[in-house]
């Protein structure tokens, strides 16, 4: 029944001060982020959606591999 086992603990992540997306460089008021430290905007996501995310819901942190929900955590 359970769709998801969320296990992860809740992570001491914060939300950094600036996001600076790990793809282009440069700082944008939001981006999508991993706890690894990986950051993408959402243009840079745009353009690599189908090699992020295979459903729309979720997306794969390319560094460690993370699945990373589009929702807000
Ligand atoms: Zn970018
Ligand atoms: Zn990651």
């Amino acid at each position: 029944m359970e769709a998801e086992n969320r296990t992860e603990r809740k992570a001491r992540w914060r939300r950094p001060e600036k996001y600076i997306c790990s793809t282009c460089g440069q700082e944008h008021p939001f981006c999508w982020t991993c706890p690894c430290g990986f950051m993408i905007c959402s243009d840079c996501m745009e353009e690599n959606y189908w090699g992020m995310t295979c459903n729309g819901i979720h997306w794969t942190c390319p560094d460690c591999g993370a699945i990373r929900s589009f929702g807000n955590d």
